[in-house]
């Protein structure tokens, strides 16, 4: 479900055309619609309604600040991986006890900002993690309450690189240690221990895996209830899958209903912490054709959008939608769509039907709000495309298109 939509054969977001914000703001151009993103987040929060729960929103997908107060305004938290994004969290106004903090590299410096904020939980990822935490906190004359990040081992079906939760993953404590680290925690009174934490990857089609993650925690969390830890929250990390092509991934309600039975007798808190879900269908990158050119017997769509504003396809080989923006008549023929940037593995769509389309022209690439903008880069210097929020009729810059004097701005 999203708010992009044709009216006479035109693209528009929510109720302006497309074509008007690229001639208003220029290409490349990321384009978000907010009541898309906003409904994608009042979708979850209702499916979980009837448990204690709270939604913690994955900043890494897209940390835009436009983005982030729109959801703070809703009472939506945060779940940040990095100092950087913690810093963004707050900023935007997420309450620090919404927040809560992921991440197998975490610094003495990063640490210490989430203590000094007083956030929710630290997701601890390792045992040495635990004992730096502690040292941090009580120098600091805190008490940083803190969940364990275990890795139940389970497949969830995706691609290798977006896979988080099997044995062999950097993430998280094994489970055969988990005892031993919340051995340490009892130790350590500046860290209380207060949940259980895993992310088993992203893109997940169904809540099949989440089941298999699930059991494990169950049994760790009565372990350490056994053992006199107060656990209050569960939190089952993000990884919803959106429909980039032919997909049919799993519904708020559905993932409910597919879990809920395997929780609700824990009474505890559940913690979500989806990005793509809310964030991927609420976006598309626009960009202009810049040429058409015929070479061995293929058709290529060359735009002024790249890896660098997009990297996904190039990086996962993810699939994105890609439309004409303007009202296209013609058949459509196989096309690879590339950008200007100095790799062959610079496309954003291999062999796509795409009606023809000529140089001036726009195409939007759809399912783009998560992980576009975050990932993008200056390489081959090219600046940031510009983003624009869009609510209803209105239209906002919410980052501006970078310049070359940014591009050399901090060197020297
Ligand atoms: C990336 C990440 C998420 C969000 O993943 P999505 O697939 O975008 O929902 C949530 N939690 C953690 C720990 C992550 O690293």
């Amino acid at each position: 479900m999203d708010y992009f939509h044709r009216v006479d054969g035109d693209l528009f977001c929510e109720d302006l055309p497309v074509a008007d914000l690229a001639a208003r703001f220029g290409t490349p151009l990321y384009v978000y619609s907010r009541r898309t993103f906003v409904e994608h987040y009042e979708k979850l929060d209702r499916a979980f309604a009837d448990v204690p729960h709270a939604i913690c929103y994955s900043v890494k997908a897209n940390g835009n600040l436009g983005v982030l107060r729109t959801l703070a305004s809703l009472g939506c938290g945060a779940d940040v991986v990095s100092g950087g994004e913690l810093h963004r969290a707050l900023l935007a106004g997420i309450p620090p006890e919404r927040i809560v903090y992921s991440g197998v590299g975490k610094t003495g410096a990063e640490l210490a900002a989430a203590v000094d904020a007083g956030i929710r939980a630290v997701n601890v990822e390792n045992v040495e993690e635990l004992r730096v935490l502690s040292e941090i906190a009580t120098g600091m004359g805190r008490v940083q309450p803190c969940a364990l990040r275990v890795n139940p081992d389970v497949d969830p079906h995706t691609h290798e690189y977006l896979t988080t939760g099997r044995s062999e993953n950097k993430f998280g404590i094994p489970l055969a240690e988990v005892g031993a680290a919340a051995g340490l925690a009892a130790t350590l009174p500046a860290v209380p221990l207060v949940g259980l934490d895993f992310h088993i990857g992203s893109q997940i089609l169904s809540h099949v895996p989440y089941q298999a993650a699930l059991r494990q925690a169950r049994e760790v969390v009565e372990d350490l209830r056994r053992r006199g830890f107060e656990i209050r929250h569960l939190d089952i990390g993000g990884g919803l899958a959106v429909r980039y092509d032919h997909e049919r991934p799993m519904t708020a309600d559905e993932f409910h209903d597919g879990i809920i039975d395997l929780v609700r007798d824990l009474s505890l808190a559940l913690i979500l912490e989806p990005g793509r879900f809310i964030i991927g269908p609420a976006g598309v990158l626009v960009a202009e054709v810049l040429f058409v050119k015929e070479a061995g017997g293929k058709r290529f769509v060359i735009l002024d959008a790249g890896m660098n504003d997009l990297i996904r396809p190039a990086l996962y080989d993810a699939v994105h939608r890609i439309e004409p923006v303007r009202r296209a008549d013609g058949d459509a023929a196989p096309a690879d769509v590339v950008g200007p940037v100095c790799e062959s593995g610079d496309f954003l769509g291999r062999d796509r039907a795409l009606p023809a389309v000529r140089r001036g022209d726009l195409v939007a690439v759809m399912t783009a709000g998560a992980y576009g903008a975050a990932m993008s880069s200056n390489y081959n210097q090219r600046p940031r495309a510009a983003e624009v929020l869009v609510y209803g009729a209105d239209a906002t810059i919410v980052r501006r298109r970078e310049t070359y004097e940014d591009l050399v701005r901090l060197e020297s």
